[in-house]
Parts: structure tokens; C-alpha cells; sequence
């Protein structure tokens, strides 16, 4: 007879934050129940890190393989509406080619032309928005930067007052 201890039930197996023995369950054990979802997925993907240049969630929104609320488009840059959002304004801006940035410090002289256009792809959409009285970029970096998904992103954050120290 197996119990629920022994015998994780489907949804717990195929979850790798609940499953009792994959590293990631050991890793997040040391959190508190407190911790956000977004933490969550950046341990989340630190205990697991993909190959540098695998493809990653927003590869198949690029390739419209999954919807996504895409508000911006050229031909380097895409725009789309980030799917839990932490402001009433909350979209993505994201390099169509990756080039091995998997996020910000991996940037290299080459890159300097695709940041710079995402920067003002940023501004462009900031203005679409109506975000007259401002808004914030951020880039999340790393494990302790909170990255969850390693494919280069500026989160445009907009529509309500930011606070500082940003947390
Ligand atoms: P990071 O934590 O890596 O800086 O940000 C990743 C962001 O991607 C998170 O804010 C998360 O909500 C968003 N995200 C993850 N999966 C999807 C998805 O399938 N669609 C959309 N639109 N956003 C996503």
C-alpha cells in the first residue's frame, strides 16, 4: 500500500518545485513559505540552468508556437504583455534573435546595437501606453538578480507609483 509520502500524486510528480527528491525541492526547502512565485522560478531555474542557448518560453512566443498579447513589433524586437503582471502596465521587450544573450551579462561589444534598440523600443512603447508620468525598466540578472527565463528581457513596468529601494 503506498501513502502520499511514498507515492507523490501525478500533479506533485510532475512538478519539479514539489517533487520530495529532485534538487530543486531540497534547494527551495531552505525558503520560506514567503517566498514569491517569482523567486520561485528564478531558483527555479538556477538549481536547473538550460544550456546556454536552449530554447526558452519566449523562443515559442516568437515563433507563435504559444499566444501572447503582443502590443510592439519590428523586425529585432518584440513586445508582449508579460502574463503575471506586477503593474498595471507590465510588458516584455525581447531580442527576436537571441545571440547568446541569455540575459545581460552575457552581453558582449556585439550586442551593443540590439540593447540599445530595446532601450528605445522601451521608450516607444512607454509612449504607446499613455505612461506620460513615467515608468521603469528592469533587467533581472542571474540567480540573485531573480531571472527566471535565460532568453534577454526589459521588463516595462508602468501605471502606478514604484517605490525605492526597488526590493
Ligand atoms: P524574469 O523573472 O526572468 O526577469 O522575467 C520573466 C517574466 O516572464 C516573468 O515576469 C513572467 O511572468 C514572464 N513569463 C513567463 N512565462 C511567460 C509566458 O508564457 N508568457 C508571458 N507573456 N510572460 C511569461
Amino acid at each position: 500500500m503506498s501513502s502520499a509520502s511514498e507515492s507523490p500524486d501525478k500533479a506533485t510528480a510532475n512538478n519539479p518545485l514539489k517533487h520530495p527528491n529532485s534538487r530543486i525541492a531540497v534547494l527551495t526547502s531552505h525558503f520560506t513559505a514567503t517566498m514569491s512565485s517569482e523567486k520561485d522560478a528564478a531558483l527555479a531555474a538556477a538549481a536547473a540552468p538550460p544550456p546556454a542557448d536552449s530554447p526558452t518560453i519566449f523562443d515559442k512566443i516568437i515563433n507563435k508556437e504559444i499566444p501572447a498579447k503582443v502590443v510592439y513589433e519590428d523586425d529585432k524586437v518584440l513586445a508582449f504583455r508579460d502574463i503575471a503582471p506586477q503593474a498595471p502596465t507590465h510588458i516584455l521587450l525581447i531580442p527576436k534573435i537571441k545571440d547568446g544573450l541569455t540575459g545581460l551579462s552575457q552581453a558582449e561589444e556585439r550586442h551593443c546595437e540590439i540593447l540599445g534598440q530595446l532601450l528605445y523600443a522601451a521608450k516607444l512603447v512607454a509612449k504607446q501606453e499613455g505612461l506620460e508620468d513615467g515608468f521603469r525598466v528592469v533587467i533581472n540578472d542571474g540567480p540573485d538578480g531573480c531571472q527566471s527565463v535565460y532568453h534577454l528581457h526589459l521588463h516595462l513596468l508602468g501605471g502606478r507609483q514604484m517605490n525605492w529601494p526597488p526590493g
